[in-house]
């Protein structure tokens, strides 16, 4: 899913680094990326228009941190857009204050409906309700038992017409399934409508005639991914005749590009309420807007650690170690303790590191570093002369005695400090582009 969308927004905010400052043209070369990107995505152009329009205002405008370069400052504004875009806030299923709640599914043939119902009835009854699906699609032969066989697999009770009894009347069907509801304390109503091949106005009559009806908290409008930006216009169809509250994307399994997902909220203005991606039951789950854009982004929980960093850097103490530290020598072990101690009021070490992307392969390692050892390399500095901090070269055999009596630590550790600090301030001063680093303030040459 968005794999292409992924590489495209990844290479561009490489491309970015290394860079001191974003220059207007810059930004302007970013945001041409971006577009593209988007359209390549099949994103809807009215809602690219509006997103690289946001974009550019952003980042032409006041709101930029200090406490971020270049590519961090393009990661937040373009995460923050893609929210947005993607409905802003997680929307909950708003659940009548008497039961039963009615929610009623929408779209056309093949887009999901009927395993829509299963695994929404799944995930409520996993979630302590007691639902009820209801077979109010009496217009494809199959459907009724369709119905029965899903509700079968997750364990949830259907409400069909009697096979040979009269069956034809939808609308009646989904009327009594509510009061069954009432009688039997079902406590949510979940009615599948008959789809249609195109949008075709006798069926959306009838999703009307239902929907008057039951009179539904939720109707839900469900379509697959996988039809890019047809689904966009069948979403506008269907909210033109029977409306609707939410949108459900259903197959964004096989939807590689990501373009109704990225369109639909927007165009619409309803929020997608549920995802699905696969077959299965469980495969299926409320739409978190703010998950979704960083799995775009493919970051981690690096945004979290944006926003830490701007709460907790301070820009200019930052910079200027970055300029000692790049200068070579003069990059001492103050300097260096206040740096560690900067990342570390973000918290523990392990999920700072944690929370960087691409780190997911150290799990094992990340998660075997011990706290205590960042304090005993605290200690050990603590217990140095502002003069040995400063210039660790003076450490000889007697002082290097002194320091590890002082932080109760031993000479080999001390050794083992002095000698990997020496290194890497070496190494530092040989990259000297610490933009690849991707530390805040440290971009700049
Ligand atoms: P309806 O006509 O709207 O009721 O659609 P169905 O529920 O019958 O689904 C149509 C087809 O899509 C079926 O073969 C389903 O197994 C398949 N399907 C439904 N949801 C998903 C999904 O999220 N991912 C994939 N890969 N297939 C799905």
């Amino acid at each position: 899913m968005f794999d292409t969308l992924q590489d495209r927004l990844t290479a561009t905010f490489r491309n970015l680094r290394g860079k001191g400052r974003l220059s207007e043209s810059d930004v302007n070369e970013a945001l041409r990326e971006i577009r593209l990107a988007l359209l390549e995505a099949d994103v809807n152009l009215s809602v690219v228009k509006e997103f690289i329009a946001a974009c550019r205002e952003k980042l032409t405008g006041a709101e930029i941190s200090q406490a971020l370069n270049p590519t961090q400052q393009i990661v937040k504004v373009v995460n923050e857009e893609l929210i947005g875009i993607l409905g802003g806030q997680t929307r909950e299923v708003r659940f009548a204050k008497n039961p039963p709640t009615v929610i009623m599914l929408a779209g056309l043939q093949g887009s999901g409906k009927t395993t829509l119902a299963g695994k929404l009835g799944k995930w409520l009854k996993d979630s302590k309700h007691h639902p009820l699906l209801v077979a109010a699609d009496l217009q494809r032969p199959n459907a009724v038992n369709q119905l029965q066989v899903v509700g079968q697999r997750a364990g949830v009770a259907v409400f069909a017409p009697e096979p040979g009894n009269g069956i034809g009347d939808p609308v009646a069907v989904a009327r009594a399934s509510i009061e069954e509801a009432k009688r039997k304390l079902y406590d949510v109503v979940i009615v599948d409508t008959a789809g249609r091949l195109g949008v075709d106005a006798e069926l959306m009559q009838q999703a009307i005639d239902i929907r008057n009806a039951v009179n539904p908290d939720e109707v839900l409008f469900v379509v697959d991914a996988m039809i890019g930006q047809d689904a966009v216009n069948t979403a506008q169809a269907f909210a033109q005749g029977v409306g609707f509250d939410g949108v459900v994307l259903s197959k964004l399994d096989g939807d590689a590009r990501g373009g109704a997902a990225l369109s639909i909220a927007r165009v619409t203005g309803k929020p997608v309420m549920f995802a699905s991606n696969g077959e299965n039951l469980k495969d299926f789950d409320l739409f978190h807007p703010d998950r979704m854009a960083s799995r775009i982004l493919d970051m981690g929980d690096l945004l979290t650690l944006i926003e830490q960093a701007e709460k907790t850097f301070d820009a200019g103490q930052a910079q200027k170690a970055a300029e000692k530290l790049i200068s070579g020598k003069q990059f001492g072990l103050d300097d260096f303790l206040q740096q560690m101690q900067a990342v570390r009021k973000m918290g523990p070490m392990s999920k700072i590191l944690g929370m960087m992307p691409g780190m997911g392969q150290y799990k094992d390692q990340i998660g075997n570093i011990d706290e205590k050892e960042i304090d005993r390399i605290e200690a050990i500095i603590y217990s140095m002369t502002p003069a040995e901090r400063a210039n660790p070269d003076i450490l000889n055999g007697s002082r290097r005695t002194r320091i590890a009596k002082g932080s109760g630590t031993t000479v080999a550790e001390v050794n083992g400090l002095v000698n990997r600090f020496a290194e890497t301030r070496k190494m530092m001063s040989q990259l000297g582009a610490m933009g690849a680093l991707g530390m805040p303030g440290m971009g700049r040459k």
